[in-house]
């Protein structure tokens, strides 16, 4: 049993002063002076307890090499291993959850597995599996699962789902990390998601549709998908129908600037560099119109993809905000709407009863989106993983 005792608990909720008890992996009591019996105390006066981040579109399989086509050939094995070096650096900078969404065979179905086993240290891990792509289409050369037709599309969907996932993720458009691929070009037909989204409606898995292209994007909403993911072509229209459908847009900002950032020089491959430098503009440019039409937003960062590692949530929620989010929008993108999205309840508040996903920070989330940096403390699924209260 831990508590942290004296800091100001901070959530979509709202902020108030109190002491928060944790026990068998649950937050058990909360509120001032608790004086519980617990074996660990960490005094976090002048600190703020916030929910754990729930990034809601990651690759463990990946790991930010400039150049993500010389991972073809690696074995499943070391990805694995790489991808158990990626969980642990994901909790310790204060993500308790990770969306996978697409690596090879069963890597993130087995990652969730070892976390929750205490195998390995990490954030819990909602899998999708492989993600589903037509012959050829995005990501086919990292794990995909290639398909055409609806017969295929929903065979492949129910093979992950037999396998243990726990989302679909699936290809509307191009994508930036395929050579030849055009980005906004619409690749799985509407007929092919609406044949993912209904097994994931009968299994109760949540679909994310990857989408940059305005045509793929309104295809995916129109099939039913719970998410886009990137959204970068969106138009007034697009950003209307995910409004009026509830539909969640999972913005993954640091993928584009990191790769703008950094540039050939960095050693990306120059057509990847191209197709950013068309795109980063546009996403910025969705920001508007969905803030504008209010489309729902969750915190994803599509960790993995070049020089975007597993520790950067915390940039992805300061990003959010210099889009246009309030910082208390960004929080709520970050845990509660996340949450909803995945699909997990009992996560993403810190409440009596909820999983005990804590991070300990030195100022206040809902006033300063840079809060998220560094955490001085993690409390993932109960387990304190880091503490340096210094
Ligand atoms: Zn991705």
């Amino acid at each position: 049993m831990l508590e942290l005792s004296g800091g100001t608990v901070v959530d979509a909720d709202g902020r108030r002063a109190a002491d928060v008890a944790v026990a068998d992996g649950e937050v058990t009591a909360i509120g001032p002076d608790l004086e519980s019996e617990a074996d660990r105390r960490l005094d976090v006066t002048d600190r703020y307890v916030a929910p754990g981040l729930v990034d809601a579109h990651v690759h463990l399989a990946l790991d930010a090499r400039a150049d993500v086509t010389t991972l073809r050939g690696d074995e499943e094995t070391m990805l694995a291993y790489r991808g158990a070096a990626h969980l642990r650096e994901a909790v310790r900078a204060g993500v308790t959850t990770v969306r996978d969404l697409g690596g090879p065979a069963t890597l993130a179905v087995d990652a969730r597995e070892a976390v929750a086993e205490g195998v390995l240290e990490g954030p819990r891990v909602v899998p999708a599996g492989q993600n589903i792509t037509m012959t050829g289409g995005h990501a086919h050369y990292v794990g995909g699962c290639e398909v055409d037709g609806v017969a295929e599309a929903r065979k492949a969907a129910r093979t992950q789902v037999k396998r243990g996932a726990e989302a679909l993720k699936c290809m509307a458009t191009g994508g930036i990390l395929t050579e030849g691929a055009e980005t906004g070009a619409p690749e799985l037909f509407e007929d092919e998601i609406r044949a993912i989204v209904e097994v994931g409606e009968a299994a109760g898995v949540p679909v994310a549709a990857h989408a940059h292209g305005t045509g793929g994007i309104k295809n995916a909403v129109r099939a039913g998908v719970d998410s886009v993911e990137h959204g970068t072509f969106m138009d007034a229209e697009a950003a209307e129908m995910m409004a009026e459908r509830g539909t969640y847009w999972v913005p993954t900002t640091r993928a584009l600037v990191a790769i703008a950032a950094v540039g050939v020089e960095g050693g990306i491959p120059e057509w990847v560099v191209a197709k950013t430098d068309d795109a980063v503009d546009d996403h910025r440019a969705s920001f508007d119109l969905a803030l504008e039409a209010g489309v729902p937003v969750a915190m994803g960062t599509d960790a993995g993809t070049p020089f975007n590692d597993h520790a950067g949530a915390a940039e992805e929620m300061e990003l959010l905000v210099e889009r246009g989010l309030s910082p208390a929008g960004a929080l709520e993108a970050a845990t509660v709407g996340a949450a909803d999205l995945l699909g997990l309840d009992g996560v993403g508040l810190v409440r009596d009863g909820y999983r005990a996903d804590l991070v300990v920070l030195d100022s206040d989330p809902l006033a300063d989106a840079t809060a998220w940096r560094d955490p001085v403390a993690v409390v993932a699924g109960g387990d304190l993983v880091s503490a340096d209260l210094g």
